[in-house]
This record gives C-alpha cells, structure tokens and sequence, in this order.
C-alpha cells in the first residue's frame, strides 16, 4: 500500500464515498459536483427531502460501512457519447448536462477545481470512477481502494442551499459539507479553531460594538460605517498616510464615476465585463461607477509632460470602487460590492522598479508589524513560461521577475514562487498573512504593469530628451479598507490596540454625586487626545465594568469619593481584575504614549 496520500486525495475520494452513502440512503438522488476546498469537500445532490442535522450522522454511519468494505476506485475510459447514455440511464441529469458542455466547449466550465477538461490527446474520451453502485465523472485522482480512508477522520458538518453552477435562476441543490483530516487530534484541532472563529465573527462583533451597519433598504454588500468603525478606519488611514509622506507619495482625490471609454482603454470594459455595473447616461455620455482607480491616477499624471528627473510620481487615494458580486456570496465587510482600497499608482522608469519595490516592501513590513501580524509570507506571481498571453517584452519580464526575487530576497522576507500566477500586465507580489486562528488570509499587493502605460501612451522625456514609456506599479498594503478592518476584527477579536480603539477609557462614576467629576475628567481626556465614553447610567459598578469589558475597552476608570478627594484614578486594564492607583497627569502620559507609538 502506498504510503502518504496526500489529504486532497483522501478528501476527493471521501466525497465520492459520501455521494456513494447518499445513494444507499435516497436512490433517488441527483449529484451536481462535489470537489474538495479548504480542510475538507463538498458535494451538491438535489433530494426531494429537506436533510436535518441527524441526517447527517447517518450519511456518516453509511460512510464508516461503505469505507469497511474496502472498495476498489475503478476507473473506466468512455467515450463521451457512451458516457452520456449511461448517465441518462441513471437519471443523473446533472452530470448531462456537464458531458453535454464538454462536448459543445470542450469544458464542464465550472471552477477551476471542478471543471474537467477534455483533454486532446485523448480525443472525445472522458473518465469515470466506479466505488460500490456510485459512479462519477471524474479526473481523479483517488485512493486506490477506500480501505486506504480507514485512518482518515472525518465528519459531515454543514447544509446549505447551493444554486446549481452558483446561477440563481437554476434550481437550489442541497450542498452538504465534510471536513477530513489525517489524524484525529487535527480533525478536533480544526473543529476548536472553527468554534473560535465563529465567537470572533467580525459580523457578529461589528452589531456587538456597534462598528458598521448593513441595512437591507441601503442594500446588500453596502456597508454604513457607524462614528465607531469609522474612527477605526479613519485611525489605519492616519498610520498609512504617515508612513507614506515619508516615502514621497502625493495624495489625490477623484471621483466615483468616469466616461465608459476610460474602461475601454484600459481594457476592463472587455476583459471584465460581469464585474462593472450597467453604465448611466449624463447628456447622452455614458459613465460607469468606477470598478478601479488606475484610470483616474493615469489621467492626472498624464496631464502635464513628465521629466525622467520628477520620476517616480507616486499619487495615492483612499479610492472607493465598485464591482458586483453575486447576492449570494457577499458576507459582512469582507465580500462588499463597494469598496476602498488604499490605492497608490507608481509611475516609474525601468531601472526604477527595484527601487520602488524595495520602498513598498518595507511600507507592507512596517503596516504587518504595527497590526501584530507576526507570521507572513510573500508570493511572487510569475509568468507560465508555456503561454503567450503576456503583454509587453520577454526581456522587460525577465529582468523585472528577477528583480523582484532579488528585492524580496534582501527584505528577508520568506517567500515562494508561483508559474502563472503573474497578471497578463506584469509580475505581482502577494502577501499572505496568518491570523491568530492560524487561517491565511491575502492582504497587500504590488504588481508591475506595462500594460496601462501603453494602452494610455504615457510618456516622459528621457536625458536623451526622447520619450520614453514609464511603468505603472499598483500597490495596497491593506487592499480593501473594509475587508481589512473585517479582517482586524476578526484577529484581535474585537479588543483593539488602544490606538485603534473606538473607545479607549471609559469612566465609571460610582454614584449620582461623581457625574459631574466623571465628565469634567472624560472633557480633559478628550482634550488630551484620548477618546473616553462616561456611563451616566444608574447601575452598579460591578454591571458598569462587566458592560466595559464587554466592549473590549482597554481602560476603565472608577470614581468615586476618594478619587475626587484624593485626586487620583483607579485604573483596570482590559481583561484584569486588577486596579492601579495612578496620578491623572501621569495616567494621561501612559495613555497617550501608548497611542502615539501604536503600541
Ligand atoms: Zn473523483
Ligand atoms: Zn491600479
């Protein structure tokens, strides 16, 4: 038997096993597609019942049998007519009409992973895998036999409602979720970090802190940022902004909307198309809610003659942008059809880019360590040295893919290499970042675009006095600001650092007599630069404090008689039962060191 199957594998196969066990269960069942993802599978199978948890545990109990039986994964090459025939004979429709797509475009054209391909050399023949009275079209690859899953932990641990091939005017399937791992204890592990997880749902601390609102009659994927939110917002942009005046960037605004030609230009009218919203008619002009800013930034630096010696102009903008996204896949501040991103455009020479990159690189090292995000690794996007798709020379990728390398290389970040992840424009640098849960998430970018500047026909004038062609470099240390704070919410779990918080004191007058004392102090903190909220109302201290660290408040300050008479606060720090006599002054002092270093 062979030794370390990889998990994918294992959890390919295990899908094939679950829709084997569905089968047994309900034999009337219809299997749309069931491939892996993150930690574990899926499979979408249409039921006339509706499944209920307990269902579930029964799947699981057919699995466990169907594993024990030790069934072979037989495969059989068909050509495509026969395959047909046969999955009609089995009623199974969905898989039809796939074979159909593969025989009219050569594709299933589902995702990536899902999608099976008819391959040339094999000309008009597709695959199939047999386990028990289950069959499927399928690439593989599997187990050999399920005896090899004997070892596997699995469990089924979610329904939900899944449009087939994600088109909400096609019919609702049941799409039921697995997790698998190799061993037991992992399994456990994953299953304790997803209960974290959902105790940290940005969703659920945003209403909790009252950060950001969604409201139905603003609409879907439109998040309202509260005065709360947006002190956190308006505190990352402040911490950006500083880090970037020190490296040269010039802020500009612009606006929402630009003439339709811009995106035709710039080719994302044609290249992507579904993303853009319907264009609205001004004076018989048609304008688009701008799905990038590039267009906008290009415009200003192209309004005046540039000189080799004012290179780089690096203009920057908290730009909002608009793209649709599907109802069914928004989610909180994370999935958004309107969103900001901290956007900056690089307008540079050729023998600029190494440079800049390295500028960039330290801005995105500054920004990750300031957030507390320890552990990340850098991605390097390059060309597939096997397609033609690229625009621009083979010589000005070469030599920007091995500056980039070099760049990431002096930073002494840890990075990979990825073939064919580079956009068709030019080589990309990705940041991928782990949070607390130890779930990866992709922040920051820089690509090199030469694209753009040929489409715009920018220009400088060279030492030669010629015109030369400038490159573009995008870069977003944070990306979209509201998936980012989503992001942030979900890593600290809503207890902000004090810079970052909405409220950084809150003062507990003890009784009626201490109220005026307790405003007098949260008005000189104010004036101070430090935010506080005073609880006016008539509860105890005790329910006083517990509503604090409910808030995730790094400071509490009780006053009472002895505060006033003595001059002096007592201080709880976050998520301590302990309290600390302190001066004001010298309370005031800590508070605001804490804040200016962003500690
Ligand atoms: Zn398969
Ligand atoms: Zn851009």
């Amino acid at each position: 038997m062979k030794k370390d199957i990889p998990i994918e594998v294992k959890r390919h196969s295990l899908a094939h096993i679950m829709a084997a066990a569905i089968l047994k269960l309900y034999p009337k069942a219809k299997f749309g597609v069931g491939p892996i993802i993150d930690n574990g599978f899926y499979y979408d199978v249409e039921l006339s019942k509706k499944l209920v948890p307990d269902d579930l545990k029964k799947i699981e109990k057919e699995m466990i049998k169907l594993i024990n039986q030790k069934l072979p994964f037989e495969l059989e090459e068909l050509p495509l007519k026969k395959a047909v025939e046969l999955f009609t004979e089995y009623k199974q429709e969905y898989k039809v009409e796939l074979l159909n797509d593969l025989k009219q475009k050569g594709t299933t054209g589902i995702s990536e992973e899902e999608s099976q391909d008819l391959d040339p050399k094999k000309k008009d023949k597709v695959t199939i895998y047999k386990t028990g009275d289950f069959m499927d079209l399928c690439r593989g690859p599997h187990v050999e036999s399920t005896e090899q899953l004997q070892n596997c932990a699995f469990s089924l641990d979610r329904i939900a409602g899944a449009y087939w091939r994600g088109d909400e005017k096609n019919k609702q399937l049941t799409r039921i979720y697995g997790l698998a791992f190799d061993s037991k204890k992992l399994l456990q592990e994953h299953k304790h970090n997803l209960e974290l997880a959902k105790e940290r749902d940005h969703r659920k601390i945003g209403k909790e802190l009252d950060l950001f609102h969604i409201s139905a009659e603003v609409g879907s994927g439109l998040p309202l940022w509260t005065p709360k939110g947006t002190i956190i917002r308006r505190e990352l942009e402040k911490f950006l902004t500083e880090l970037q005046e020190k490296d040269g960037y010039e802020e500009v605004i612009t606006p929402h909307i630009g003439k339709i030609e811009l995106y035709k230009t710039s080719g994302h009218w044609q290249n992507y198309r579904e993303n853009i919203y319907s264009p609205i008619k001004i004076d018989g002009e048609e304008f688009v809610l701008r799905p990038m800013n590039c267009p906008h930034h290009i415009h200003i630096y192209s309004s005046q003659m540039r000189s080799y010696r004012q290179l780089p102009v690096r203009l920057v903008e908290y730009g909002t942008v608009y793209r649709y996204e599907q109802s069914g896949e928004l989610s909180g501040l994370v999935r958004v059809r309107g969103f900001t991103i901290d956007d900056a455009h690089i307008f540079c020479r050729p023998d600029q880019i190494m440079e800049e990159f390295s500028k960039v690189i330290e801005l995105i090292k500054t920004v990750f360590s300031t957030i507390k995000f320890k552990d990340f690794e850098a991605r390097i996007g390059l060309r597939d040295p096997k397609s033609s798709k690229y625009v621009g020379s083979d010589e000005l990728w070469e030599k920007a893919e091995k500056e980039i390398e070099e760049v990431v290389k002096s930073k002494k970040v840890k990075y990979i290499k990825e073939e064919g992840e580079a956009a068709f424009y030019g080589p990309k640098l990705d940041f991928v970042v782990k949070d607390v849960l130890n779930r990866e998430w992709q922040l920051g970018t820089i690509q090199v675009d030469y694209n753009l500047p040929e489409r715009f026909k920018l220009e400088y004038k060279g030492a030669d006095d010629k015109t030369h062609r400038p490159v573009m470099i995008h870069r977003a240390p944070f990306g979209s600001m509201e998936r980012f704070v989503g992001i942030m919410i979900e890593h600290f779990g809503g207890a902000f650092p004090t810079w970052l918080s909405p409220v950084q004191v809150y003062i507990i007058p003890v009784g009626k007599d201490h109220f005026k004392h307790s405003e007098e102090l949260g008005k000189l903190l104010k004036s101070e630069g430090v935010r506080s909220e005073v609880d006016l109302n008539r509860e105890t201290v005790g329910y006083k404090i517990r509503k604090a660290e409910k808030l995730k408040v790094p400071y509490m300050l009780v006053i009472g008689d002895k505060e006033i008479k003595e001059k002096i606060l007592t201080v709880r720090s976050r998520g301590s039962n302990a309290v600390k006599k302190m001066e004001q002054e010298e309370f005031i002092k800590k508070i605001q060191k804490e804040i200016k270093e962003r500690k």
